[in-house]
Formats: structure tokens, C-alpha cells, sequence
């Protein structure tokens, strides 16, 4: 038997054992036996509160989802050629970051295509990118027609986590220069900027919530390399923007309620994608926006279309439809739990992580990127160890326990 076959079969069981002890000490109801009160006293967080319990069981899984991040070497084309009698300018391959930069990359896209002085806009693609490329140039007066052949629920945009994630498989690390940062920097506050303005809305669009992070090793432990783990290095960025968002504190033994020796305590914006994705399309066709059904099988066919300045945010698609040599599938699994209303704070551990979307609990594996793969198919040991990684942190925490 491999060690592979072992560690997977160990897996398996502890996951199904916990499994059923999930099911006599969670599957209860949000009542007070699930919420347990934790010290008050915690250095910048006067309001430490209450903790509900993630309902991790294999029974509340509702949907499993897998979808290719639309990866590039060097970070996003935001690139203008001209195409025969067309300008086309280039917003695709934004990687695990297309949600989080959107609002960024297009507005740098749309600020230079509004230079052509041209007062009708195409949009191929309606993601993440296409859509806020759309309303960018809808606020700056111009009318735009979106054409795609896939709209949500059936496109990567539908798929993602739903995390403020800016710097997530953006480059390649030989790419992550200098220049690159500094592009970076400003492209993701231009984001962030713009993100804030949906906060307080119906549905909840985007929100702030409590996130903790545990461990069962110190943080600054060395980490040995997963010889399975076929990932390439990516560049990191964070560092350059942790004035944005609240820090990451430590807690001590007494502030900790998890299982775990070590947690850190931090606050993460979140996008509840079917509600914002609602919310950008009302936005984009109250300002007259028209949406067209079109699948493209070359560039040379947006000679077809009326509009003389076009925006390319077709993220994959533009690996075959450009031979963009550089783009690569990276395949991502999430496993959606039924929401929890009374869930208020994301959490991971070594193997997964946990965010309270208002349309679903997202469990998503601490591993979970394959680069050049395109297997669509769910692969149901991840999506179950996932789950039952959670399930032990909340069975053996002391929330569980109270
Ligand atoms: C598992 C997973 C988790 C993720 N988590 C996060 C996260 O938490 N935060 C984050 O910021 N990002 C995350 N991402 C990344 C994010 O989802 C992508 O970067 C983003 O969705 C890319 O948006 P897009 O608009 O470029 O592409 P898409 O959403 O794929 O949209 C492309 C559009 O172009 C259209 N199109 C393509 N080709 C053609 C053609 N030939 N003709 C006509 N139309 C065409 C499609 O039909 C579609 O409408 C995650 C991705 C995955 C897979």
C-alpha cells in the first residue's frame, strides 16, 4: 500500500468518523447549545463576542463545484492591437485575483479605450471583468452591448471562493518585478477603492467579516514541501497593501476557542457572488446595457459587430481564441454547505478553509490549484476531506465543547 493510498484511507476514515459525530453534536439548529461565549478582552477587538459552530457535515453538502482559473504567466493582458477596422483592448487572465482586481484592471482598461472617443462599446465576456468593464464605460456616458457565449451561473466568475484575494496566482514568480508590484499596488487599491461602495447594500453584495486563522504548528515553522504539489511559484504582493485591511493579531491561550494551539484573528471582505453578480447586472442594463449571445471562433469575427472599440474579457477563452501561449487552466474544487444565516466569520486550518457566503457555507481544500489541468469532473475525496477537515477543528474546539 502507498503512503499516498495510507494517508488518503486514514483521511477517509478519520472524515467519516467525525462525520457521524458531526451529525449528533451540529446537525441541532443555530440555538445557544452551538453558540459559546469567548473572552471579551482581546488586544484591538473590544467586541470578541460569540462564536457559532460551522456545521461541517458530509450531509449539508448542497452543490460541488470545480472551475479553471484563467492563469498567465506575466499577470493580466491589458494589451490594445487593432483588428482589422476595430481597437480591441485586452482585459483577460487575472488568475484566483479576476474578482478581487476587477474593478482595477477595468478601470485602467476602460480609461485608456475611452480615449478613442468612441460613444459605442463592445464587451465580449460576462465575468467578473467583462461586467465591470461594462459599467465602467456605462458610468463615463457610453452605451455598451455585451456579447458572450456563457453567462452566470455557467462561468468561472460563478465558481470562485468569494475572497478578497488580489495577489492569488496573478504571475508567475520570474515574472514578479518590480514594475510588476508597483502596477499591482496601484491597480489593487483602484479595486479596493471601488469595492467599498458596495458595502451596505440589499443582499449584502460585499461585506466584512471576522476571520481566524489556526495552526497546529508555530507560523513560522518551516513547512515541508508536499512532493505531490505540482503548483509553479507564483509572485506575492500582499505585503505591498497591508495598510488596506485590519491586520491578522495573535491570540493567546485564553482568547483561542479553537482546538488548535495557534490562531490569529483578522477581519476579510467577502462577495456574496449571487447577490453581486445580481447587483452589477441590474446596474448594467438599468443604464441600457443590452446583453447578446455570441460565440466567437476568431477575432477576425468582431469585424461583424457594429461597435468600433471593443473590450476582449473573454479570461480563458482567450487562450484558444488569441493562442495566448501564456494562458493556463488551473483547476479549482469548492464544496458548497447550506448557508448558515448565523455563520460570521471565515476560518482555516492546515488542510481547508471555510467562508460564510450568504448562498452557501464555501469549503474549499488548503490545496486547491492543478495547473494545465482541465478535469471539470468533481473529485469527491477532496471535496469530503475538506469538509471533514473542518468538522475536526469544530468538533474538538472549545466552542464545541462549552
Ligand atoms: C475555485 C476558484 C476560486 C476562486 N476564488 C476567487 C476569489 O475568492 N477571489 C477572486 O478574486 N477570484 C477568485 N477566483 C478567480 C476568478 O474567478 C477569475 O479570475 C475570474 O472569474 C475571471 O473572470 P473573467 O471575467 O475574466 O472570466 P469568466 O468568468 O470566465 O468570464 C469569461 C466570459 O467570456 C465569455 N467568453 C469566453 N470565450 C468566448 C468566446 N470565444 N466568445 C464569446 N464569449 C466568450 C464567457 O462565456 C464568459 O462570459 C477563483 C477561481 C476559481 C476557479
Amino acid at each position: 500500500m502507498s503512503s499516498n493510498f495510507k494517508r488518503r484511507e486514514f483521511l477517509r476514515l478519520a472524515g467519516l468518523s467525525l462525520g457521524l459525530g458531526m451529525s449528533r453534536s451540529l446537525v441541532r439548529g443555530a440555538d445557544d447549545s452551538e453558540v459559546h461565549s469567548v473572552p471579551r478582552e482581546h488586544i484591538g477587538y473590544p467586541q470578541f463576542g460569540k462564536l457559532p459552530l460551522v456545521r461541517a457535515s458530509q450531509d449539508r453538502i448542497v452543490k460541488e463545484t470545480v472551475g479553471l482559473r484563467p492563469f498567465r504567466d506575466s499577470g493580466p493582458n491589458l494589451g490594445h492591437e487593432r483588428i482589422g477596422d476595430k481597437s480591441v483592448f485586452h482585459n483577460y487572465g487575472h488568475g484566483g485575483s479576476g474578482w478581487s482586481l476587477s474593478w482595477g484592471t477595468s478601470a485602467q482598461v476602460t480609461t485608456e479605450a475611452l480615449t478613442s472617443g468612441a460613444q459605442q462599446f463592445a464587451v465580449i465576456g460576462c465575468g467578473a471583468i467583462g461586467l465591470t468593464s461594462a459599467i465602467l464605460l456605462q458610468r463615463a456616458g457610453k452605451i455598451v452591448t455585451i456579447y458572450c457565449k456563457e453567462r452566470h451561473p455557467n462561468i468561472t466568475s460563478s465558481v470562485a471562493t468569494g475572497v478578497w484575494s488580489p495577489d492569488s496566482r496573478i504571475c508567475l514568480k520570474d515574472h514578479a518585478t518590480d514594475a510588476f508590484a508597483a502596477w499591482w499596488n496601484t491597480t489593487c487599491r483602484t479595486s479596493f477603492k471601488l469595492y467599498q461602495s458596495f458595502l451596505g447594500l440589499p443582499g449584502s453584495p460585499i461585506e466584512w467579516v471576522d476571520s481566524y486563522a489556526v495552526s497546529n504548528q508555530p507560523w513560522d515553522a518551516e513547512r515541508p514541501k508536499d512532493p505531490n504539489d505540482t503548483q509553479p511559484e507564483y509572485g506575492h504582493f500582499r505585503d505591498y497593501v497591508q495598510d488596506l485591511t485590519p491586520r491578522f493579531v495573535d491570540l493567546d491561550k485564553s482568547q483561542n476557542p479553537f482546538r488548535e494551539p495557534y490562531a490569529r484573528k483578522g477581519s476579510r471582505m467577502i462577495f456574496n457572488i449571487s447577490t453581486y453578480h445580481q447587483t452589477l447586472l441590474r446596474e448594467f442594463t438599468s443604464l441600457g446595457g443590452h446583453l447578446v449571445h455570441r460565440d466567437f471562433q476568431n477575432p477576425a469575427q468582431f469585424a461583424e459587430l457594429a461597435e468600433p472599440v471593443v473590450i476582449n474579457a473573454t479570461g480563458l477563452g482567450s487562450k484558444t481564441l488569441f493562442d495566448d501561449k501564456q494562458m493556463h487552466p488551473v483547476r479549482g474544487q469548492l464544496t458548497v454547505l447550506i448557508p448558515q444565516p448565523e455563520l460570521n466569520y471565515s476560518f482555516s486550518n492546515n488542510d481547508a478553509y471555510v467562508i460564510p457566503r450568504r448562498d452557501g457555507v464555501v469549503i474549499g481544500s488548503s490545496k486547491n490549484g492543478i495547473i494545465d489541468s482541465t478535469n471539470l469532473e468533481v473529485d469527491p475525496e477532496q471535496s469530503f476531506n475538506a469538509v471533514a477537515a473542518i468538522a475536526q477543528s469544530m468538533t474538538k474546539s472549545k466552542i464545541a465543547k462549552a
